[in-house]
């Protein structure tokens, strides 16, 4: 006889199967598929998926869950069977509330509304999308009606890329991050820029010429991988490719598969994506591996894997100390593009700070001001407060108000992203949740490992790795974000800890001290 836990896992585990079959079907459709065989796949995937699903939500699920649920009782939120129970419990729930007619419509509705997009961002025209768009709205309030929700249909969605977390703490988050960060921004465009050899009191040219010089593909791949390997990433376990947008997949903990695209012409293309993807990838590497083929096998929440993702891109790979480290083998690989650059120039040139309009190419800093414009837009559109006819005009005056900035096109503004055209009303905000989640990561980490910048300075990353495999990796989903985050730091997520970071650390690289 089998216990009431090894028949849900039994239960489970083709389903995971399942799933992950998928998800190799589709990684091969982004590297090396080619183009005609679009249609097969898009069936073969379908397939897959509504099998996964019925699976799911079978009432089978159910009667398996509530006995399982008997024999495990409270236990200990990090027990694996009652962690199991709990969170499968809670997807199942979620599952079931959705009507399949509606995840038909829904699905229908996204496929068109993504072909429309395209259209529309090559044709500047956002009358193409805005029924589309329209659309979506109307179906994703009917899906949060559906699942339910507490004070606003947009908690429902949110919940699906963060669960544990309200619209209104979000809200709130980010409203303490824009008091701060608009100011920040201001104080540095207005940072006096010096040219080269004038005196050495003014603020340094920020520019960063350096790296849009010549580096060949080849060089970029090989220097990318010799630092993935470096950072703890299992190349035994894992793979990088090419891809046309750079993203992390994984089929089991012993095979997470990473892809990025190369630009000759500019050097961090490659180079900062390969970590931040490495980034998502070692959190997927390092899950407990009596986690696998169960729901818990996976990163606790989208804002917790991109903290995973920004800590190894941005903590590390953008800090002086890493580049003390690395700067003279890069500077080895590419004689021609960095003889004549110093350490110096080159920690100030990927560390630039400058308004822009495209997201995916914002820096560090600016890049919140872009997620939080979304994030209102869209809480927005779900509460009503705000029309698709006029999402343009809104988008543009946000832009202007916390950038400075005003794109020419709709193409280069509202329809730049493709988010909205799945229905992915609730992911954008986890992109700055994942960035304020690794700065307050940071300061634990820093409290506990108190010659931190000395490791990363001789390229030593295993007492880094060691502590985000022990206090954040090796759970997968067992804890939610807030719990998570609460265990490790004693904090709930603030957004101080990155503002102090901010501060700091583009303070000195813009002598924002000195202001009068
Ligand atoms: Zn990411």
């Amino acid at each position: 006889m089998n216990t009431p836990i090894e028949d849900l896992r039994a239960h489970l585990a083709p389903i995971d199967d399942l799933e992950s079959a998928a998800a190799v079907l589709a990684w091969d459709q982004e590297t090396f598929m080619p183009d005609g065989g679009a249609e097969a796949r898009a069936r073969q995937l379908s397939t897959l998926q509504s099998t996964a699903h019925e699976r799911f939500v079978s009432d089978e699920t159910g009667e398996l869950l509530d006995r399982a649920a008997e024999a495990v009782g409270d236990a200990d939120p990090l027990d694996d069977d009652a962690s199991l129970v709990r969170v499968t419990r809670r997807d199942y729930e979620r599952a079931r509330r959705v009507p399949s007619s509606l995840v038909a419509t829904l699905s229908e509705a996204t496929s068109r509304a993504k072909q429309a997009w395209k259209k529309a961002r090559t044709e500047d025209d956002f009358s193409v999308f805005a029924p589309h768009l329209e659309r979506l709205v109307e179906l994703s309030v009917e899906k949060a009606e559906a699942i339910g929700y507490d004070d606003e249909p947009y908690d429902a969605l949110l919940e699906e890329f963060e669960p544990g977390l309200t619209t209104a703490e979000v809200a709130d988050t980010f409203g303490t991050l824009r008091e701060d960060l608009v100011p920040l921004v201001d104080a540095i465009a207005d940072a006096p820029r010096a040219e080269r050899g004038s005196s050495p009191r003014a603020a340094p040219a920020l520019d960063d010429d350096l790296l849009r010089r010549s580096y060949p593909q080849q060089k970029q791949k090989a220097f990318g991988e010799q630092v993935l390997a470096d950072l703890g990433y299992d190349f035994d376990r894992g793979r990088q490719d090419v891809s046309a947008h750079p993203f992390t997949t994984s089929f089991s903990v012993d095979d997470v598969r990473i892809t990025t695209r190369y630009d000759e012409e500019y050097l961090p293309s490659a180079l900062f994506s390969m970590i931040h993807e490495g980034g998502h990838a070692l959190y997927e590497q390092g899950i407990d591996p009596a986690l696998d083929r169960t729901p818990l096998g996976e990163g606790a929440s989208l804002g917790v894997h991109e903290s995973q993702a920004r800590l190894w891109e941005n903590h590390v790979a953008r800090s002086r100390p890493f580049w003390r480290h690395y700067f003279p083998q890069l500077r080895d690989a590419f004689p021609d593009a960095l003889g004549d650059a110093s350490l110096d120039a080159f920690y100030r040139a990927v560390n630039r700070v400058e308004p822009s309009l495209i997201r995916v190419e914002a820096d560090e800093v600016t890049y919140n001001l872009h997620v939080m414009l979304r994030f209102e837009l869209e809480r927005g559109l779900i509460d009503g407060t705000v029309s698709v006819d006029e999402l343009p005009a809104r988008w543009n005056a946000a832009m202007d108000d916390y950038l400075g900035v005003v794109p020419d096109t709709d193409a280069d503004g509202v329809l730049q992203d493709v988010h909205w055209s799945m229905a992915s009303f609730g992911y954008f905000p986890t992109y700055t949740l994942g960035t304020l989640t690794a700065a307050q990561l940071m300061e634990t980490i820093e409290a506990e490992i108190p010659n931190l910048d000395a490791h990363l300075a001789d390229g030593d990353f295993g007492p880094l790795l060691d502590w985000l495999r022990t206090h954040v990796h090796r759970h997968g989903r067992k804890l939610t974000a807030p719990a998570l985050l609460e265990r490790v730091t004693g904090e709930a997520l603030s957004a101080d800890p990155w503002l102090r970071y901010a501060d700091n650390k583009f303070g000195a690289l813009y002598r924002l001290g000195e202001r009068a």
